[in-house]
């Protein structure tokens, strides 16, 4: 087993090659940040994960918990969320973050998002992304009320929380440290933004 550890810095992010069985771990080292997170099939990347298909035809949850397997836009297995270290905040209900949401925020200029950051990511593969997956949004607070609203609690992830996925193909998967940081009703990184830890473990892989 191979067992390697990389840091993503605020507002960035990178993206990781992972072979069927490797396993992928997500830290947040002080809390209340989100990870945006993607993944593609590493042969056919417009083969990605898909939440709405594992919504309808895996989990018929809302919110992703551990034990849960994720689906492609194809339907097939990608991976399974093998451990949770963050009490089950995560969600996949809010779209990444992009230029257009800072733009309607009143942001002035550039502002980094994630939609920007799996773009970057991937063009570095010479991967054009034009559609933007649902994230699985990690260590995020974001809820749907009894009634359907949509409601953004104030990030309440703590230090050192963190989920496991391991591999069902082989995949590029991208982690966006979170860059929102607009004072707004919408408290998504409390403190923040800060950086995430990612490490891979391979299983059986020559390297
Ligand atoms: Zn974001």
């Amino acid at each position: 087993m191979n067992n390697r550890s990389y840091e993503i810095s605020a507002r960035t992010g990178t993206s990781f090659d992972l072979r069927v069985g490797d396993k992928i771990k997500i830290v947040s080292p002080h809390g209340h940040q989100v990870a945006d997170f993607f993944a593609f099939n590493a042969h056919e990347p417009r083969e990605y994960l898909s939440a709405r298909h594992t919504l309808v035809s895996s989990t018929r949850h809302l919110y992703p918990r551990q034990g849960q397997i994720f689906l492609t836009s194809l339907r097939r297995p990608i991976l399974k969320f093998v451990e949770d270290g963050a009490n089950e905040q995560h969600e996949m209900l809010l779209a990444a973050c992009d230029p257009a949401r800072y733009q309607l925020l009143g942001v002035k200029g550039h502002h980094a998002s994630c939609a920007e950051n799996l773009q970057q990511a991937m063009a570095m593969r010479n991967i054009v992304i034009t559609e933007i997956p649902q994230p699985l949004n990690l260590f995020s607070s974001t809820r749907a009320d009894a009634n359907g609203n949509i409601i953004t609690h104030p990030n309440s992830s703590q230090p050192g929380d963190y989920c496991i996925f391991q591999m069902l193909m082989d995949c590029i998967v991208v982690v966006s440290a979170c860059p929102f940081d607009v004072e707004t009703q919408f408290p998504v990184n409390v403190g923040g933004p800060h950086g995430l830890v990612v490490s891979i473990e391979n299983y059986g892989a020559d390297i």
